[in-house]
């Protein structure tokens, strides 16, 4: 079943092929900015790229996955030195961090995650080919700018109107660049090479102008042409990076190399808003996993709720859509154990699939793949794994059938990168015998409708640290 999504350059949704028979499928995305834990927006992004990856991975294709760190820019430079430690330790520690909650969330890990403070030769080497071919020019105080009226189809991809394309100070999610100011010859010229300043710091580097530091954009170019190719398949970050920093992409990649087609297919995400805002650190509805962790979602029902609206659109986050996904991951494991039961097997046989091997066994299955593999249509696939769950576990299903099923939501769920039993497991694992013979009290006496009693067991609970959270058919116990 061919893959299609959305290309920002075309307008239209397009098939996802490689380029060149027989080759990986090679995507690049923008990685994060490592000055600060990622939050859930971020996180949005990111989980629709893993989900791309994973849905060409179960259709047999190979994929190779670049993401970089942006580990020397504005931001991370202020905030280390306000913090007054070293660029390098204080990106270590975020970049940790990320690591951490990407694999909470289940996201695999890219095949190449360049660091863009490690690949600052490459990226000067890009710059000289822009200088040399009079795509860039040099000012007074050793910047490099890139000359945008060089470049003939610039703002080929953003589409936007003129006067955005001109000032470059607001990005293609509306919010403005905070760019910093420069001696450029045109306002829509963008640096590539920032000569050194006294507030930058111990962190510069030396270069053919003198020392300094790379611009905002050629850390992407530069390395995304280095491991990917001068042209390659994919390119994927947030709807905010679509203009400048993607448009600057093309530009300085392009006129680099000569090659007019850097990247075949461009696929952006819309924002995540919270409680019908945007989400921003001054509204104080800005949310990282650690947060929703506090407040008792498991990392599955945070992926479960990012994931559940489609990518074009914008995802309206709120906390009441964590419970849903709790309720909803529960009742799929529910729906899996009968699966299983009804082949024999039990939750603890349940793994993933091997992927890259051409398994065309969907059962009932086949209508959520088709789903995900329309423009990765992910609500709607969630919608029909629950309509095949009735009857994947009715009574008149036969063996065959029920392989093919269970081949099929094992499939559906790698693709979603959804771990069943996972929250259920490591509930076991982890809580107290105390809090759970509690629990278990309280359950009973809940049961039994002696209401007093459940209530002060459940105070007793609260005051180790724990709380029932009740469902028709059981209990499950979390921390507070
Ligand atoms: P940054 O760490 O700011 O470089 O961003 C990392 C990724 O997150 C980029 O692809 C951004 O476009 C994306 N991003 C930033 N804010 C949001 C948001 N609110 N919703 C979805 N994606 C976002
Ligand atoms: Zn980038």
């Amino acid at each position: 079943m061919p893959i299609r999504v959305h290309d920002t350059l075309s307008r239209s949704v397009k098939t996802l092929a490689p380029r060149e028979p027989a080759t990986p499928y090679r995507i690049y995305c923008c990685g994060p900015t490592v000055y600060g834990p990622a939050h859930i927006g971020n996180f949005r992004t990111f989980l629709i790229q893993d989900i791309l990856r994973r849905a060409l991975e179960v259709d047999g294709t190979e994929v190779r996955h670049v993401r970089n760190i942006t580990d020397v820019d504005d931001k991370t430079i202020r905030q280390s030195q306000a913090e007054g430690v070293s660029l390098k330790d204080f990106t270590a520690k975020w970049t940790k961090k990320f690591h951490a909650d990407c694999t909470a969330l289940n996201l695999l890990p890219p095949h190449v995650e360049p660091s863009a403070v490690e690949h600052i030769p490459l990226q000067v080497a890009m710059i000289e080919k822009l200088v040399a071919n009079g795509h860039a020019y040099v000012t007074a105080d050793g910047s490099v700018y890139f000359k945008v009226c060089s470049c003939h189809d610039y703002g080929k991809l953003s589409h936007l109107d003129r006067d955005a394309l001109r000032t470059q100070e607001t990005n293609s999610a509306g919010a403005a660049n905070d760019a910093d100011e420069y001696e450029r010859e045109s306002v829509a010229d963008f640096a590539l090479w920032k000569s050194r300043k006294p507030a930058d710091g111990p962190n510069f580097w030396p270069s053919p102008w003198g020392e300094g530091r790379p611009g905002w954009h050629i850390e992407c170019s530069a390395m995304s042409t280095h491991y990917l190719g001068e042209t390659f398949d994919l390119h994927g970050g947030g709807i905010d990076l679509c203009f400048p920093h993607h448009e600057n992409e093309i530009a300085q990649s392009e006129c680099s190399t000569g090659q007019k087609d850097f990247v075949a297919h461009w696929f952006h995400s819309m924002h995540l808003m919270v409680d019908g805002a945007k989400m921003s650190k001054s509204l104080g509805n800005l949310y990282t996993l650690d947060d929703l962790r506090a407040k008792g979602a498991s990392p599955m029902a945070v992926r479960y709720a990012l994931l559940a609206g489609h990518y074009r659109s914008q995802l309206n986050f709120t906390l009441k859509s964590l419970d849903d996904a709790a309720a909803a991951l529960h009742k799929l494991e529910k729906g899996a154990e009968k699966l299983l039961e009804k082949n024999g097997l039990t939750k603890a046989d349940f793994a993933p699939p091997a992927v890259l091997e051409k398994n065309t066994a969907w059962g009932e299955f086949s209508s959520a793949w088709e789903t995900l593999c329309d423009d990765l249509n992910v609500a709607g696939t969630l919608g029909k794994i629950f309509s095949a769950l009735p009857v994947v576990t009715a009574a008149d299903r036969t063996v065959e059938q029920a392989r093919a099923d269970l081949s099929g939501l094992g499939k559906i769920l790698f693709a979603l990168g959804l771990i069943l039993f996972a929250a259920e497991e490591k509930a076991a694992e982890e809580i107290p015998p105390a809090v759970a013979t509690l629990g278990e009290q309280r359950w009973a006496a809940k049961q039994a409708r002696d209401f007093a009693a459940a209530d002060r067991l459940r105070d007793e609970l609260a005051a180790l640290g724990w709380k029932s959270l009740d469902r028709k058919d059981g209990y499950e116990l979390q921390k507070i």
